[in-house]
């Protein structure tokens, strides 16, 4: 990863670059701001860039050494990464980093915009409390006893540095104040309010603000291929926070799926096709029960939405642009006389979906009272 990999920061970026033009990196930094700002990305470039054995005029990693190349895939010898871990069941001795470094690489290579969940989601202990204990702490002073496999620098990269329990936070304080030659400590925090001093007082604090929702538009048009309408939208939404955003993402393709839905069920219903309907019907009923209530809230929006419409009054109504445009020709069939008995079968067929009904019944059913409430 090189700085023109991460998104924005710019005043970040020119601050590493003027301390390693100035040959004044600090030994121990600490990336601190709120989620989603790209602490860990600027972490890996930063580290890259240390790693580079022949950097650009401009102060950014080549990209193309071997040093880069073993950076960038995470497996340079003189590059340790230290996360949060588990603690199996049973064990005596705490998990460490270095167990998990295959799923590590598959979430960097993903992308290096995740949250604490995420992991812990894909090292499979959603429900268990990760930390930074103090076998890691011993690991990370093994592995530095040793001189540099390269003869250059060392870095070592540690993410959620508030996860560090105090036991591993005092056994790395030595070591922060005075790592070997050359070595460089990166640590990255949401929350360095909840570090101990003594570990803060070490480290040269840099701090990561939110992202201006035009970089992390730019960057979705970019990484997800979203047009710029929808880009602005979902980058408004994630309030400076670029795993929001992508999360956003997953969402808006969704409700642009739930949208054109939503239209084929209101024109199947008005044109009376039973047939069709059917089929309808099993598509949704195929899908996932946690998918099929999100398709029932967001046709409950739908509804409500259109219902509003026939009021004029714009500051009220919340649709995208693909929605208020068909809101034009449908809002007149959502009125007094059956907006209640619509939202009423809205809400009974997301009750029966969370009761387990079948779901062909209960969509089938749905749309054949849909087909006499959206004529009155
Ligand atoms: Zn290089």
């Amino acid at each position: 990863m090189r700085f023109s990999d991460v998104i924005g920061q710019e005043a970040v970026k020119q601050q590493l670059r003027r301390l390693l033009k100035e040959d004044r990196m600090p030994h121990a930094l600490l990336f601190a701001g709120p989620e989603g700002t790209g602490k860990l990305p600027m972490a890996f470039a930063l580290a890259q860039r240390l790693l580079c054995t022949s950097p650009t005029p401009e102060g950014d990693a080549c990209g193309t050494c071997s040093g880069c190349r073993m950076a960038a895939k995470l497996a340079h010898p003189d590059l340790h990464c230290v996360f949060p871990v588990f603690k199996p069941a049973g064990q005596s001795s705490g998990a460490v980093s270095d167990n998990f470094l295959k799923e590590w690489r598959e979430q960097i290579a993903e992308t290096p915009y995740f949250d604490r969940s995420t992991w812990l989601a894909r090292i499979g202990v959603e429900n268990q409390q990760s930390l930074i204990n103090v076998a890691e702490a011993r690991n990370i002073l093994a592995k530095l006893v040793n001189r540099s496999s390269q003869g250059g620098r060392r870095v070592v990269v540690v993410w959620l540095a508030e996860q560090m329990n105090a036991e591993a936070a005092n056994k790395l304080l030595k070591i922060l104040e005075e790592p070997p030659f050359g070595t460089v400590f990166i640590l990255t925090s949401d929350h360095p309010e909840r570090m101990l001093a003594t570990i803060l007082s070490r480290t040269q604090r840099i701090d990561f603000k939110p992202l201006p929702e035009t970089e992390m538009a730019a960057a979705l048009e970019r990484q997800c291929g979203l047009q710029p309408d929808d880009a602005k939208a979902v980058a408004h939404a994630a309030g400076g926070n670029f795993i929001k955003a992508l999360q956003g993402v997953t969402v808006h393709a969704d409700t642009a799926q739930f949208f054109d839905l939503f239209v084929l069920l209101m024109r199947l219903c008005y044109m009376r096709k039973i047939k069709d309907l059917h089929e309808w019907s099993e598509q949704l009923a195929g899908w996932g029960r946690e998918r099929q209530k999100a398709f029932l809230d967001y046709a409950q929006r739908m509804v409500r939405e259109n219902f509003m419409y026939n009021f004029h009054r714009p500051e009220l109504n919340y649709m995208n642009r693909a929605e208020a445009d068909f809101a034009v020709r449908f809002a007149r069939f959502i009125n007094e006389r059956n907006v209640i008995g619509i939202m009423d079968e809205l809400a009974a067929a997301q009750r029966d979906i969370e009761a387990n009904v079948n779901p062909r019944m209960v969509f089938f059913d749905f749309t054949l009272k849909m087909i006499v409430l959206l004529i009155q």
